[in-house]
């Protein structure tokens, strides 16, 4: 499911932002549903205040399977993200557009990470290069999508160990990934294959 909002980068626009949101902008307890339970995480307004600054577009995409699990419905992923939206800019709408994949991971999913059809759809329909866009994500399933999307992708925070980032490298024909303390770092992404 995407959500497209109107664009919010003034000037030219240098690339977008994919960013996963459980673990990586905000503190992920499990399944969160109550917008009084969002926490940032260190850094992330100020990172997101400077990417817009630097003229990145910026997108949520986040599985949220715990809709297609019953756990609870729309009007509170909604919240959640309304919240998360107010602490980074003060406002319900921030990000430029967002993905919210509320598919089991035993069912067919148009969206659901690490499915690259978000970020895919997203290029094509803003004309952006792959090599302006960076997917980022505390997860596998979040590299896993950035890479089928044909671009970077960034471990900020996560759940994989330094073996299995190295392993899953490989498997992906990368001589790394990326690793950043801090979000900020996207913002001086070198510039490959331009
Ligand atoms: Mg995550």
């Amino acid at each position: 499911m995407s959500d497209g909002q109107t664009l919010k980068a003034s000037g030219p626009v240098a690339g977008a932002i994919f960013l996963d949101r459980d673990g990586t902008l905000m503190h992920d307890s499990g399944y969160v549903s109550d917008p009084d339970l969002v926490r940032l995480l260190p850094g992330v307004r100020e990172t997101l205040l400077a990417l817009r600054e630097a003229g990145f577009l910026l997108f949520l995409f986040t599985n949220q399977s715990g809709v297609g699990r019953g756990y609870f419905g729309m009007d509170a992923v909604n919240a959640v993200n309304a919240r998360l939206s107010q602490l980074i800019g003060d406002t319900d709408t921030f990000f430029d557009g967002m993905c919210i994949a509320t598919e089991r991971p035993d069912e067919p999913s148009r969206y659901r990470k690490p499915s690259p059809n978000y970020i895919l759809e997203t290029m094509a329909a803003l004309s952006l290069r792959p090599v302006d866009c960076v997917m980022v994500g505390d997860g596998r399933r979040d590299l896993e999508a950035g890479f089928g999307a044909g671009i970077r992708a960034i471990r900020y925070f996560g759940d994989i160990d330094d073996e299995a980032a190295a392993a899953f490298a490989k498997n992906h024909a990368m001589e790394s990934i990326s690793y950043f303390g801090s979000l900020l770092d996207c913002v001086r992404l070198p510039r490959t294959n331009t």
